[in-house]
């Protein structure tokens, strides 16, 4: 048979990924010649061969391609035979401004763990990685990939690694970051701020016995310190909040294996899969009604029914459960409140060897610093909450010329993004913009990414709000053409980027706070939308919030303002057990500054009135995390009930009906349960009514939901279902947040429209 040749080019995540050794594998395994080359941009490759096993090699190549790998296009073209003698992988070709996927960092692979207990220089040895798995984007500095670039650089490969790592065959050919005991990095003991051992061996018996015995460790990971102490020790626990001197934030539990934590929590398969995934995500999980000890702590997440659980993915974890007694460890990143996670080894003894009773570093820096991920599935589809390690810097695909635009996102937790072609590339979740580590983090984070996928920056997308550290940013970046997005306009557009809509859509987007365009607090926002512009169409009633954001940590302000509106001063008469627990002086000052409008902002948040229910029922008075009302209140909802509330559709969406019938509920002792399913079947068939409403008038079918109240999967399922039942059109988000940390994206997708549609000076149109 003749042979012909093509040019085959790939696009998509493959480098860094096993990509090149497969690609030679399969065309020897067809008898195929010819070379495969990596460049910034994609992979090319040319095959000459037989018609039949050209055919063969393409099909094994959509199929067969490495697990971390992500091909989102293959062109095909013929061109001329050409006889090639064999079939090779050639040097890396710089060729233009263009870029490569790069890839997220992979969880260490079953074969590498097996190294590690065969004889030899790898043996019980940490950083073992290959083509298939290991650290990524927290050891890049610059592209293309290539070891010089990282964080590796500075160690010299040992012959052996350097054989395998020219060897084209071998697992670690061209594995930037490949390394054993003889050359690579090593992990050191510390214990009150001074070295005790750089012995693997003596390293893992030192934290299991710490860890084991109800002590708290400090542990460099991929991409930055963990703090660790034993899941089940109440204790240990306790010890570590103490410790990290703050909020009753819940704690992430790392178990020893999937079989381990089945006890624990209720976990279905596509829980199941997201949980075994080589991005190694924290899974929210239920927890079981546990009657067997040993209970897992409950100061891990106090009053809520989820648990943030993962399990290991480093080999330092795998090493480390070999010889723990306890299945599960507390997993939390080491800082302290208000900070990012800690990357370096210097701070790390400074701040934490008085603290904690053993430090555990290693010498290879992390450039790139990443929290653990945070992932629910809702509606049977994994929803990313927090996307950071495993998820960054996979960008997002979307319809839209992004070409250089940078958006600052939001000021908690905050993302920013960044555009090159039709790419959106999302940040890692950098966190509250209120302490100083955390904006020299922001700001030196931004220029990373700009240098790292080589933008160049020619519009800026900012939040509408006036004092966002956000939009101070934006203004101060450069000299360049600024485009101001109202927050909640933002979130869905961002929920329309991901799902590739441009066109007018119903918008709801429900969540805590984000400047409205009449200067109030807006979060509810019913909008009839296109990327570039949006109608506010209505919203949940307005309602003063005394002393501003600083009551969002009162959730019992909240109720108050809610009873004050609905009963007037006769809420006295209720005897609601929640006001019995506050100073009567209190309660007085705070009606006093509704009456005067002294500090009472108005809000429509609709986290604020899931605040407003959680204290009615006592589940939370002051908030010791962000949304903690919202979701002690979706804890105890139940799946027997449904009842709701009644609510009024007026010019807004008026739940003062809601907050009687949750007053008479609770005085005729009905259960919290049934009051906190009821408050949502409300929010449910009110947002359902309002859309109802606007799709009869604008015959618009297509409904986007976004904000962070959507993170609630009872609440989330349930609209979404009563929606397409009513056969509306359905989108949510999946690969980027619902919460603020998806804003960003959002901002990007309107500055995009707007500077195509020419609406952005200079670009206007004359
Ligand atoms: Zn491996
Ligand atoms: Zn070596």
């Amino acid at each position: 048979m003749t042979e012909k040749t093509l040019q085959i080019t790939v696009t998509g995540l493959v480098q860094g990924v096993g990509f090149r050794p497969f690609v030679f594998r399969i065309a020897n395994r067809f008898g195929l010649t010819g070379w495969v080359q990596n460049t910034n941009e994609n992979v090319i490759i040319q095959v000459t061969g037989t018609p039949q096993n050209i055919n063969s090699f393409l099909v094994c190549l959509k199929a067969d391609a490495p697990s971390a790998a992500i091909i989102r296009d293959i062109s095909i073209l013929e061109i001329e035979t050409k006889p090639f003698a064999k079939f090779s992988i050639t040097v890396s070709n710089d060729v233009s401004e263009g870029i490569t996927e790069i890839s997220p960092d992979i969880a260490v692979c079953d074969e590498c763990l097996s190294d590690m207990d065969r004889h030899g220089t790898r043996f019980n040895y940490a950083f073992v990685n290959c083509t298939n798995c290991g650290p990524r984007f927290t050891i890049i500095k610059d592209l293309p990939y290539d070891r010089e670039k990282t964080t590796m650089r500075i160690f010299t490969m040992c012959p052996q690694c350097l054989s395998e790592y020219i060897n084209v065959t071998d697992r670690r050919f061209h594995a930037q970051p490949v390394a054993c005991s003889a050359c690579g990095p090593n992990y050191e003991l510390f214990e009150n701020g001074r070295l005790i051992s750089s012995e693997a061996g003596n390293i893992i018996d030192a934290v299991t016995k710490c860890i084991d015995n109800a002590g708290v460790a400090l542990i460099k990971g991929l991409g930055g310190m963990h703090l660790a102490c034993d899941a089940f020790n109440e204790a240990a626990v306790e010890k570590l909040r103490d410790l990290k001197n703050r909020d009753g934030k819940p704690f992430a539990v790392m178990f020893r294996d999937l079989e381990s934590l089945i006890p624990y929590v209720e976990i279905e398969n596509r829980e199941e899969q997201s949980i075994l995934s080589w991005r190694r995500p924290i899974v929210l999980l239920r927890k079981k009604k546990i009657t067997r000890s040993p209970q897992i702590a409950d100061r891990i997440s106090s009053g809520l029914n989820l648990l943030g659980v993962m399990l290991p993915y480093m080999p330092f974890h795998y090493l480390l459960f070999r010889k723990l007694k306890t299945s599960a460890i507390v997993l939390t990143s080491g800082n302290f409140s208000s900070e990012p996670i800690l990357t370096e080894n210097i701070k790390a003894l400074d701040q934490f060897s008085k603290y904690a009773d053993v430090i555990v570093l290693h010498n290879r820096d992390i450039f790139n610093r990443t929290d653990d991920s945070v992932v629910r599935v809702i509606d049977a589809k994994e929803r990313i909450l927090r996307r950071s390690r495993g998820y960054v810097p996979s960008p997002v695909h979307t319809a839209l010329n992004t070409d250089g635009i940078i958006a600052f996102g939001a000021e908690l937790t905050n993302c920013f993004c960044v555009g090159k072609q039709r790419n959106a590339y999302l940040s890692q979740h950098i966190g509250d913009l209120q302490g100083i580590e955390t904006i020299q983090f922001y700001d030196q984070t931004i220029a990373q990414f700009i240098k790292l996928f080589r933008i160049k920056p020619s519009l800026i997308a900012i939040d509408m709000h006036p004092s966002y550290i956000s939009s101070k940013s934006g203004h101060t970046f450069a000299d360049l053409p600024i485009v101001e997005v109202q927050h909640h306009h933002a979130h869905i557009a961002s929920c329309m980027a991901e799902n590739m809509l441009d066109e007018k859509v119903i918008g709801v987007a429900l969540d805590g706070t984000g400047y409205g365009t009449d200067g109030n607090t807006w979060g509810s926002e019913f909008l009839l939308c296109s990327l570039n512009d949006f109608e506010r169409v209505t919203h949940f009633e307005y309602i003063p919030l005394p002393g501003g954001d600083s009551a969002t940590e009162e959730p019992w302000r909240i109720a108050l303002s809610y009873l004050y509106k609905v009963f007037g001063n006769s809420f006295h008469e209720y005897k609601l057990s929640f006001l019995e627990k506050i100073n009567t002086e209190k309660i007085r000052m705070i009606i006093q500054m509704i009456d005067k409008k002294i500090n009472c902002p108005l809000t429509s948040g609709a986290g604020r009135l899931f605040d407003c229910v959680a204290s009615l029922l006592d589940l939370v008075q002051t908030a010791t995390f962000q949304a903690e009302g919202p979701m002690r209140l979706e804890s105890i909802v139940r799946n027997d009930c449904s009842e709701s509330y009644r609510y009024t559709i007026g010019p807004t969406i008026c739940f003062d009906a809601t907050i009687r019938g949750i007053v008479e509920d609770i005085g005729k002792g009905t259960e919290k349960v049934t009051i906190a399913t009821k408050f949502h079947n409300t929010i449910i068939l009110a947002i359902f009514d309002s859309v109802n409403a606007m799709r009869l008038k604008s015959g618009i079918n297509k409904v986007v939901l976004s904000g962070g109240v959507f993170q609630n999967k009872y609440l989330s399922e349930r609209t979404m279902d009563l929606l397409r039942k009513n056969n509306f059109e359905v989108y949510s988000h999946a690969t980027v947040p619902a919460n603020d940390g998806g804003i960003a994206l959002g901002q990007l997708a309107v500055a995009s429209k707007r500077r195509e549609l020419l609406c952005v000076w200079p670009f206007l149109q004359k």
